[in-house]
């Protein structure tokens, strides 16, 4: 207890204390994986949509259950970029611009296929337009918010407004802003690089049961089935929230691929400077 008052002063105990620690480490190899439209005028420029293919394997059973199946984290943001890999497939007039489809590795282990991504570019940087990410979308329908990570960083963010605007959605800022989410999905690889990045997912209040059921679900879901082998697909999901981030990514990554500007970092952005010195090459 004296050790709490404020006048207290350190005493030699004459003792030494030893900690140990241990690890396992397992080293393995994995893929990213590629694909791209090439764009009918300006292919050298290129719109990179990510999503992240990884989750944890098989891992320590729970319930009876060793299979980590991440439905949610991130079958949903792999789904959704297919889609969008098909909207541009089959639309009529093709994008100006390149646009790439990443399913990146190793982002439950720490970020490591966008990183290797953002270190081995297979698309020059400098004339990389924006990368557009998804990470565990909303399981339970449309919600009349969108959540955009990293709010107030890039202009890329005014294209996302844009739309949920004409959709009449409501933009709003990161959900659990505590957790800092900009800086823990890959978007934040190609951030460090200097491309404008960006990630939504939906928000909380669902188009049909309300802000508060749709909170429910969300924080439910982060209680009990995060990182879990019962992030399962059931029938019970309503998809039409991956749905919704499409659309709305296809939209402003077809925007953007029509476009002759690049969207830039806001000042006061501690990215700008990566942009502003890659630009330079
Ligand atoms: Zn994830």
């Amino acid at each position: 207890a004296y050790a709490r008052k404020k006048d207290f002063k350190a005493v030699p105990l004459n003792q030494t204390v030893t900690v140990g620690l241990s690890n396992k480490y397992k080293y393995s190899t994995s893929q990213n994986v590629i694909g791209i439209i090439k764009g009918s005028k300006r292919p050298e420029e290129t719109i990179i949509y990510s999503a992240h293919w990884d989750h944890f394997g098989i891992g320590p059973k729970i319930s009876g259950d060793s299979i980590y199946n991440g439905a949610v984290d991130n079958a949903s943001g792999v789904a959704a970029m297919l889609s969008i890999a098909k909207a541009f497939q089959n639309s009529k007039e093709k994008p100006e611009r390149s646009i790439v489809f990443l399913a990146v590795t190793g982002e439950e282990q720490g970020l490591l296929g966008s990183e290797y991504y953002a270190i081995n570019p297979i698309y020059p940087l400098n004339k990389t337009v924006a990368n557009l990410n998804m990470d565990a979308l909303g399981f339970y329908g449309e919600t009349k918010d969108i959540s955009i990570k990293g709010k107030g960083q890039n202009e890329v963010e005014d294209y996302i407004t844009n739309v949920l605007h004409d959709h009449g959605l409501e933009a709003i800022g990161d959900t659990r802003p505590s957790a800092g989410s900009y800086y823990r999905s890959d978007h934040f690889n190609f951030a460090k690089v200097g491309v404008p990045a960006i990630d939504i997912v939906n928000g909380f209040n669902s188009k049909e049961h309300g802000a508060k059921w749709g909170q429910e679900q969300r924080l439910g879901y982060n209680e009990k089935h995060y990182h879990q082998p019962s992030d399962a697909y059931s029938p019970q999901m309503n998809t039409d929230g991956f749905a919704q981030i499409a659309n709305i990514l296809f939209t402003v990554g077809y925007k953007l691929s029509n476009e002759t500007t690049f969207p830039q970092w806001k000042s006061g952005s501690e990215f700008k400077a990566a942009r502003d010195k890659s630009m330079k090459k």
